[in-house]
């Protein structure tokens, strides 16, 4: 891509159709926040929220709040936010549990529907601890299933007829490899598979269509683009089609079709309710929902087209000032999600010290840094700013200090 320059850059911002979003945000003073991706920032109307739901809610209403303000029913309605997002029927998404539970409970209710089969496929690309769930699962169904790993480009060619289900992340979170969803769903239903996706890197960057690409099952994460805060709910969703014939293998009070009746027996509820398990999380639900609601007002499409000029100019930058990064995302915008990886021999104290000058991204070893494009949140000057802060470090080697070398535990 040709260099813009610095005029006919600002003029992508003045021409902005989400420039005024930033307001909604709190971001600190001379920070460049480029993690959206691992953590969502603060909502501006999340602190309101949650001291209400604290003094008001809880501390008022007590027991009473489960109805008064309708507490108990907080997982849906989160849920149904979600499910604009990500192409998704209203009903079909519930905000519940992490990440890694969810992907639990879908898998092993997709397995239950493919009695025969015994193969999970998934990629080496894949987030591991989706890897771990699976051979966890699989280790306790004692049932010969397996889990087999191929390579991000083998997927739809490994897919024939021992597959019971694909479990894949639709975005590499190291590189930001993007996969064809309705490609791969269609060749698993082919096969006789279910296609289950993990949306962790998808949900709020840019426009899923779980319904079109006839997706059987999904789960995703409530604090990256989402921005409910750290350790956040998460969601899952299941097709309308399987909703009344799945078996959850957690069957809590919560997804049973009475919690009221205090029956002895499991039943469980109508509908993806029955994936619910345990008392909801109703502090943390809260500030997931206040921060939903600044997407109300956006456009996914339009959101894309921003996250797309803000990794284009990106890569155009740092590729022609700093030399010693290699570009390890697609350099297709199509094949990518909304975040721009590079490779560097030095990514681990290079990072530290963009951090050190408030550019925030992170590090995945062995060699990645990664940068997240939050279009709600970021300018394309962010970005030049940006570009120009690595550029400075890399040719000062700044990096090179014993201060920057020292791992952190979370990286
Ligand atoms: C971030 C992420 C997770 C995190 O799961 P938690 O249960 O929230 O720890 C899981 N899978 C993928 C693909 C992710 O990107």
């Amino acid at each position: 891509m040709a260099r813009l320059t610095r005029t006919e850059i600002e003029r992508l911002d003045r021409n902005d159709p989400l420039a005024h979003k930033r307001d909604e945000f709190d971001i600190p003073g001379g920070v460049i926040y480029l993690d959206g991706n691992s953590l969502g920032v603060l909502p501006r109307a999340v602190p309101a929220r949650m001291a209400d739901v604290v003094s008001r809610e809880w501390g008022e209403s007590l027991i009473r709040g489960w109805n008064d303000h309708d507490w108990i029913d907080l997982p849906a309605r989160v849920g149904d936010k979600i499910a604009r997002l990500i192409g998704a029927a209203p009903g079909t998404v519930v905000a519940t549990d992490s990440t890694c539970i969810n992907l639990f409970k879908v898998l092993a209710s997709a397995l239950k529907l493919r009695p025969g089969r015994k193969v999970i496929l998934s990629d080496s690309g894949n987030f591991p601890t989706d890897l771990y769930m699976a051979q966890g699962l699989s280790a306790l169904l004692e049932a010969g299933h397996k889990l087999k790993i191929v390579a991000p480009e083998d997927v739809e060619g490994a897919i024939d007829e021992t597959i019971a289900v694909t479990m894949i992340t639709q975005v590499d979170y190291k590189t930001g490899r993007r996969h064809d969803m309705r490609a791969i769903t269609k060749r698993a239903h082919e096969a006789g598979a279910l296609a289950l996706w993990d949306l962790a890197h998808s949900a709020g960057a840019f426009s899923v269509d779980l319904a079109g690409a006839n997706a059987d099952f999904a789960v995703g994460c409530g604090y990256k683009y989402l921005n409910g805060g750290p350790g956040a709910p998460a969601f899952l969703y299941v097709a309308p089609k399987h909703q009344e014939t799945i078996t959850p293998p957690l069957t809590g009070w919560m997804g049973h079709e009475a919690p009221f009746a205090f029956d002895l027996d499991y039943r469980p509820a109508k509908g993806v309710d029955r994936m619910r398990v345990g008392t909801p999380p109703v502090l943390s639900l809260s500030a997931l929902d206040t921060a939903l609601d600044v997407f109300a007002d956006v456009n996914m499409n339009t959101l894309r087209e921003k996250s797309v000029s803000l990794c284009e100019l990106f890569i155009a930058e740092v590729e022609a000032r700093c030399p010693d990064l290699v570009l390890a995302s697609p350099r297709d915008a199509q094949a990518r999600g909304s975040q721009v990886s590079f490779r560097c021999d030095y990514g681990y104290p290079l990072m530290q010290a963009l951090i050190a000058r408030g550019v925030i991204g992170d590090f995945r070893a062995p060699d990645i840094v990664r940068f997240g494009f939050t279009p709600l949140y970021l300018s394309h000057m962010d970005v030049l700013k940006a570009a120009e802060t690595l550029e400075e470090i890399v040719a000062t080697r700044a990096w090179d200090r014993e201060e920057f070398k020292k791992k952190a535990k979370v990286t």
